[in-house]
């Protein structure tokens, strides 16, 4: 398959796929367009590999198809076949996946795209020929060195980050950072090395070069996440969307695909952007988020809890208290996502809201275990949008509230985050719960703690009452004392 220059037809093609791709990052900003937007990415990527598939057998001239030959038909086959497989393992993984395991399902599918980078890039540089990347003078076009190398470097790193992050976020390995002395120092020489290298591949196309980017691009790629803990998890995740779609664009360029090198910008720039987004919302700094271990100098989670008196309530007591309110802002969490209590959790605002209740549901940008996961839920509930509130637009409301209903959420609701810089979470912004008159927590025990593993103050407050049991449990239990 040498290398020739693309038809029109095929330019306007992956233009029309970058199109759908720019309208499903548009339809997935907000869960009232998200299937839509999922429609156009399917549509686009569709678009995409039928184009790839059709160019890469060599256009006779003035012909607008290829006559195939029985190679190219074995190529399709086998291309047919891996498709074949690897759409059926998406498939499957995707149908069975709980939406609670959503981030180390993409934290996995992430490594996958890292290690096609690596694969790819490496392929090229056993089989030049094969992918029209060859000079005159029998040497790899310079160009194609720069991108290769770039394109292995950051698909290691992508590669190695995502499976640390994903052994966390499953629990697979300790979720506490790991510190090692001097690791800003050794990743500062790491990342030099890694330049080093490139610039020597560069110049030289040398095997050894390209093993060293290799291999230390894999060691920098783990020694950026384990660092990381406690609730920054969700920054770690966008970061490495955003590196995955870079070291696609990277591979884009080898390839001299259009498509790839669209695609790998827009999922690169998203991520970036989310994670910027994300960064702001934890009150992290993005520049030492893209250098690895931010926050981590906070204590470690985990810490010895002390016994305090905490007052336990019923669904009765629950039931009571929110129908002479006038004023309930719900807060959800993981924990709502866990028991999949919001169904019951809507009904139960209805009824609210029927008896005079003005019902509001805050939702905080790192709720649950994805970006969106709170809003995707409600969604699915058909919470109306106009009763759903963001941080910053609600959390001047709770000194009004005569209720916060924290459901399933404990880092979010943590004032441990405004008062102890000790703490993991220290800096993220949370909600003010302590300010309502009264707070009610479910939660399904006193032992469990949140994903930063910290006590909470506000189990402890006076005006809090523990609503010990599983969230849709409770809920429907609440539901059945209002409708007495
Ligand atoms: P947390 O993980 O802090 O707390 C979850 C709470 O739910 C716990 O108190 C737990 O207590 C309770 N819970 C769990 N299962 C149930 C159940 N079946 N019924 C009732 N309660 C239950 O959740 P938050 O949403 O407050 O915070 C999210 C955390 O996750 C943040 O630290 C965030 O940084 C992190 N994170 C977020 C990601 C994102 O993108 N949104 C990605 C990765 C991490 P108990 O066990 O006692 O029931």
């Amino acid at each position: 398959m040498a290398h020739v220059a693309l038809p029109a037809w095929v330019m306007l093609a992956y233009l029309i796929s970058g199109v759908c791709f720019i309208l499903a990052l548009r339809g997935l900003s907000s869960p009232a367009t998200a299937r839509k937007g999922n429609r156009f990415g399917i549509l686009g990527m569709g678009i995409a590999v039928a184009t790839t598939l059709l160019i890469e057998a060599p256009v006779p001239p003035g012909g607008f198809l290829p006559q195939p030959t029985i190679d190219d038909l074995q190529t399709l086959a086998q291309i047919l076949i891996a498709i074949a497989l690897g759409g059926a393992v998406g498939l499957i993984t995707a149908r069975r996946i709980q939406m609670t395991d959503m981030p180390q399902l993409v934290a996995a599918f992430h490594s996958l795209v890292g290690l096609a980078a690596v694969l790819v890039g490496w392929a090229a540089y056993l089989n030049p020929a094969a992918f029209g990347i060859l000079g005159l003078d029998g040497a790899i076009e310079p160009q194609s060195r720069v991108e290769m190398g770039l394109g292995i470097a950051i698909g290691a790193i992508t590669f190695s980050g995502s499976v640390i992050a994903f052994l966390k976020l499953a629990g697979k390995m300790s979720g506490a950072p790991i510190l090692l002395p001097k690791r800003h120092f050794i990743n500062l020489l790491l990342l030099l090395a890694i330049a080093f290298f490139l610039y020597g591949f560069f110049d030289s196309q040398s095997p050894i070069d390209i093993s060293l980017i290799t291999a230390l691009s894999f060691a920098i790629g783990f020694l950026l996440i384990i660092p990381i803990g406690g609730a920054d998890m969700p920054v770690v995740v966008s970061m490495l969307n955003s590196y995955s779609g870079w070291a696609a664009a990277a591979m884009g360029f080898t390839l001299h695909n259009t498509a790839m090198i669209i695609t790998g910008a827009l999922v690169g720039s998203s991520g970036a952007i989310l994670s910027y987004i994300m960064c702001k919302a934890m009150n992290r700094s993005f520049i030492s988020v893209i250098a690895g271990g931010f926050g981590a100098e906070a204590a470690v989670s985990g810490e010895a809890r002390e016994q305090r008196p905490w007052k336990r309530g019923s669904a009765e007591d629950a039931a009571f208290i929110l129908e002479q309110s006038e004023n309930v802002i719900i807060i959800p969490g993981y924990g709502m996502a866990v028991a999949q209590a919001q169904h019951v959790l809507r009904e139960m605002g209805d009824l609210l809201k029927k008896a005079g209740v003005n019902v509001k549901y805050a939702i905080h940008p790192v709720a649950g275990r994805m970006p969106g996961h709170m809003n995707v839920l409600l969604a699915e509930a058909n919470v109306p949008y106009d009763e759903v509130f963001e941080l910053e637009d609600i959390n001047g409301e709770f000194a009004q509230a005569d209720v916060a209903f924290i459901i399933g959420a404990n880092d979010v609701v943590n004032p441990a985050a405004k008062t102890d810089k000790t703490s993991p979470i220290y800096g993220m912004p949370v909600f003010d719960v302590e300010k309502a008159k009264t707070v009610m927590f479910i939660k399904r025990s006193m032992a469990g703690v949140g994903y930063a593993g910290v006590d909470n103050d506000v189990f402890y407050m006076d005006q809090t009452m523990m609503l010990l049991a599983d969230a849709k449990k409770m809920v429907e239990d609440i539901v059945k004392a209002l409708q007495r």
